[in-house]
């Protein structure tokens, strides 16, 4: 996933190939992108593999059940990607759909209902949910053996003292990322952007579990700057365009941007400034295109893990 950026050597110039931002930042850097789509594409293949075992032994496939209550056309589209992973990967794929206006109780039963459901493996509840419902509580009626998204406390738990069942997708992913890419994590100076349940929280706690020395900021951090500065690695899933720019950076540091931002003009960018960072950087995430990709992969191979826990 190495591509050349800057001058290109003459030598090896031909074998290289060339980002498109190569022809604007001529610098004598060179700059890693780490392309989440090559990665989950070669995740995705082992996945196939392990899911054909899996039938091959229990004869009937992973199956997997969002509930979902109606809201932005982007859920929607999430919720056809994982259909269409599924599809793909020979997974069954299930929906449950309620109107935006069910009641929580409704959420609730319907929750507990497919959690209860012994035709299904593993259960995800669309989030975020839409205003008025109490996440917490829908959460809470998870089995948490099917709880594919690692949301319910119990596998929180289970993760921040080092014995992960179901890990979050979107933090697992850049594990993945990080790991396929040779990134050495052991006694680094991360920075994680974001401390929310599901990203920045367990990202931090993965890189504590591999030795990083990790420093967690977020909305109240009064000098995210000398945070960023002083890390070799950065991670953010803030949701702030164009929170991290090149003034902020030390010289050679690595990025991963979970951030996916939608702009005005319907453009979708990181929580980094790509351009201005780019040739600071020894490797970055491009968005789209980098830590979006791997985390639907990590959900579906948690589906069957999922599968494999109950049935195998
Ligand atoms: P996600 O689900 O992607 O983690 P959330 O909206 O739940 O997104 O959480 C965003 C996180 O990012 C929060 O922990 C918040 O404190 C942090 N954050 C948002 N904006 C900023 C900012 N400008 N500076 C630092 N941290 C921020």
């Amino acid at each position: 996933f190495v591509f050349g950026v800057g001058t290109p050597n003459t030598k090896t110039k031909d074998k290289i190939p060339c980002s498109p931002q190569a022809k604007v930042y001529k610098n004598d850097m060179t700059t890693m992108i780490l392309d989440g789509r090559a990665l989950a594409k070669e995740l995705r293949e082992e996945l196939r593999q392990h899911v054909q075992q899996f039938v091959a032994q229990v004869d009937t496939p992973p199956a997997l059940t969002v509930v979902r209550v109606h809201g932005d056309p982007s859920s929607e589209r999430y919720l056809r990607t994982i259909q269409k992973s599924c599809d793909d990967l020979g997974m069954a794929f299930c929906a449950k759909l309620l109107h935006n206006n069910a009641t929580q109780e409704m959420l609730e039963y319907t929750v507990r209902s497919v959690s209860a459901d012994d035709t299904v493996d593993a259960v995800l509840l669309h989030l975020p949910l839409p205003p008025g419902f109490d996440a917490r509580a829908a959460i809470n009626q998870l089995d948490p053996h099917k709880d594919v998204d690692g949301v319910h406390p119990q596998n929180a738990g289970l993760l921040s003292q080092e014995r992960p069942r179901f890990v979050p997708n979107t933090p697992a992913g850049g594990m993945e990322l990080l790991k396929r890419n040779g990134i050495e994590l052991y006694g680094k100076r991360i920075t994680v952007i974001g401390r929310s349940n599901v990203v920045g929280k367990p990202m931090a706690l993965l890189l504590m579990q591999e030795d990083a020395t990790v420093t967690i900021c977020h909305r109240a951090t009064a000098d995210l700057a000398s945070a960023v500065r002083g890390a070799e690695i950065v991670i953010t899933a803030a949701g702030a365009p164009g929170l991290i720019t090149a003034d902020m950076v030390s010289p050679g540091v690595t990025i991963i941007d979970f951030g996916i931002n939608v702009l005005e003009d319907g453009s979708v960018v990181g929580d980094v400034d790509f351009a201005g960072v780019m040739p600071l950087a020894a490797a970055i995430t491009p968005v789209p295109g980098g830590t979006g990709p791997v985390t639907n992969v990590m959900l579906l191979r948690n589906v069957l893990w999922a599968a494999q826990l109950r049935r195998a």
